[in-house]
């Protein structure tokens, strides 16, 4: 690998990892880099997501087990990247794992997040649906990307908010909590919401598969189901 030559993002995104972003660590507001633990040896950071159903099928494919498949799938894709793309390398993984990483504040840094009135982030390609994956220290050498980089397919829709220009807003009207009411968003509703043995949102989020922004990438019913049983025994578990 030549000084800042691109990430191979190749094997990644035939991975599901299809979205990735270089930061040099020397660049990051310290508030970030001070959630990372110890980075001496460590030039980068590399933040790597999925937007779409591409890793669903990829992880249904690679049947994995253990506690969260989707983290364990991704952290061998990480493993066997590092091991085929960039051998002699070192990495540490510091998300998923403690303590939280600031995953909204790098997706703002790298242009994919815009904030939604149902604290989801969206940005005009993917719509709501992608999250972050990965979060991996690297003493890589990498060209860093900019908050600006997108795919030709993504050029012509600029990076501002899709809900700036939204006026229907139907994600508004359904949700069945009316959490969006106010003039922010009611957590509390939301929670209160799914927790009912006969809510809506038990397997989804109704506001968020009502947004049309990127509906062609939306999460089919399994991913959903996935997704949405995690939170909702996250929410059991601490409400
Ligand atoms: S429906 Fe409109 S306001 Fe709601 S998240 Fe989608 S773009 Fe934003
Ligand atoms: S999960 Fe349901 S209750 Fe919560 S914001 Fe989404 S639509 Fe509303």
């Amino acid at each position: 690998m030549s000084e800042r030559s691109p990430l191979p993002a190749g094997p990644l995104a035939a991975a599901g990892l299809n979205r990735q972003h270089v930061f040099d660590l020397a660049a990051l507001p310290a508030e970030i880099t001070a959630t990372l633990g110890t980075t001496a040896g460590f030039r980068q950071l590399i933040l790597l997501g999925h937007g779409g159903k591409r890793l669903w099928e990829c992880v249904q494919a690679a049947a994995g087990a253990g506690g969260d498949p989707i983290d364990d799938y991704c952290a061998r894709v990480v493993a066997d990247w590092f091991s085929a793309e960039l051998p002699g390398h070192r990495y540490r993984i510091v998300y998923p794992g403690s303590p939280p990483v600031p995953l909204q504040q790098l997706g703002t840094l790298a242009g994919w997040h815009h904030p939604t009135p149902f604290m989801v982030g969206i940005d005009p390609e993917w719509g709501s649906w992608y999250a972050y994956r990965a979060v991996v220290l690297a003493d890589t050498g990498f060209c860093p990307s900019r908050a600006d980089d997108r795919a030709p397919q993504e050029a012509p829709l600029g990076g501002s908010s899709p809900c700036t220009g939204c006026q229907a807003r139907p994600c508004f009207t359904a949700c069945p909590a009316a959490a969006m009411d106010g003039a922010s968003f009611a957590l509390e509703k939301c929670i209160a919401y799914r927790k009912r043995d006969d809510s809506k949102c038990i397997h989804t989020c109704l506001a968020r598969v009502a947004c049309p922004v990127g509906s062609e990438h939306r999460y089919d019913d399994d991913q959903l189901r996935h997704a949405y049983s995690i939170s909702l025994q996250t929410i059991r578990e601490m409400c």
